[in-house]
């Protein structure tokens, strides 16, 4: 009896202990290390993203995450367009099933600086995609304590997603997917969602159950999920989950932003400064609760069919 409270109160405490993880600030330091204006904008091919690139190693190491396949670098390296160009990725083997595979991840490029003008001519791109970036580590961080992940997790930073998704369409090219499970992605949660506090929208909602799986698990919790309600953007397409939901892995992206609403989306003017971390941190705790279903192996999610004609655009 006393082994069985014991067991209880030590239970009780380590999942208030790790849920204290992610809190606002360590999304802070994520953020405003990421968006700051040494980076320069992080463009995929410039100084700036090598900067960026390096802070996200320096975490995954720290955080203690592995190498992915053997690699004796967090890098997946590869060349496009005449750009020397990089993933970054950190894993987290499976207790159960290590060849079954979640990935979370977030674009780590932006739009770089603009010329020939003065003032503000850094892209800093807080929002988009720092934000998703933070969610990736402090999840990672999260995991790594947790030791909960029956399936094995790859963290991905991606490059190259605002010159249209070349680093994710490589990494899909690189893997298997059949033994993808799932593809968390996550874009742009920094400001109040339209739906009001504590919410998110998934894109591509009615392709695959991913996203009743996640409403299910949010049930007990105050924080709710939506489907994307700006079905006229495309918005499905047009972030990294496409590169792995056209090889038929049921992988959306969380997002509060709002889209319509939105005066700093793709401009100088996307800083830490005009985010709300509140929403940041609360929206990255529900997609801990969210997903954890698929994490622990309880849930499948179905696959994604793409209509045969459908634009990859
Ligand atoms: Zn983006």
């Amino acid at each position: 009896m006393i082994k069985k409270l014991l067991l209880i109160l030590l239970v009780c405490f380590s999942s208030k202990a790790h849920s204290q993880i992610i809190n606002e600030k360590l999304v802070e330091k994520h953020l405003t290390t990421l968006a700051d204006d040494q980076m320069e904008g992080r463009k995929a091919g410039s100084q700036g993203i090598e900067m960026a690139a390096k802070y996200i190693e320096s975490e995954f190491e720290r955080i203690g995450l592995d190498k992915f396949e053997s690699q004796n670098s967090f890098r997946q390296s590869f060349s496009s367009k005449d750009m020397s160009l990089f993933n970054v990725i950190g894993v987290l083997e499976g207790k159960s099933k290590a060849d079954e595979y979640v990935i979370i991840s977030a674009h780590y490029d932006h739009l770089g600086m603009k010329t020939g003008e003065k003032g503000d001519l850094i892209f800093n791109g807080a929002n988009d995609n720092a934000s998703g970036v933070s969610a990736v580590l402090a999840l990672a961080e999260h995991y790594k304590t947790q030791n909960i992940n029956e399936r094995s997790l790859l963290f991905v930073a991606f490059t190259a997603e605002e010159m249209g998704l070349i680093g994710s369409n490589y990494f899909g090219k690189q893997i298997n997917p059949e033994n993808i499970i799932a593809g968390i992605n996550i874009e742009m949660i920094g400001k109040e969602s339209p739906f009001g506090p504590k919410t998110a929208w998934l894109t591509g909602f009615d392709r695959s159950d991913f996203g009743q799986i996640i409403q299910k698990n949010l049930e007990e919790s105050d924080y709710s999920l939506y489907p994307d309600p700006y079905v006229n953007f495309r918005l499905f397409f047009r972030s990294d989950n496409a590169s792995l939901a056209r090889l038929g892995v049921p992988a959306h992206t969380f997002s509060t932003s709002p889209m319509d609403k939105d005066l700093d989306y793709h401009k100088v003017s996307d800083e830490t400064k005009t985010l709300d971390l509140f929403t940041v941190s609360e929206t990255i705790k529900a997609i801990a609760i969210g997903t954890l279903s698929i994490v622990n192996g309880n849930d499948t999610p179905s696959r994604i069919v793409m209509k045969k004609d459908e634009p990859f655009k």
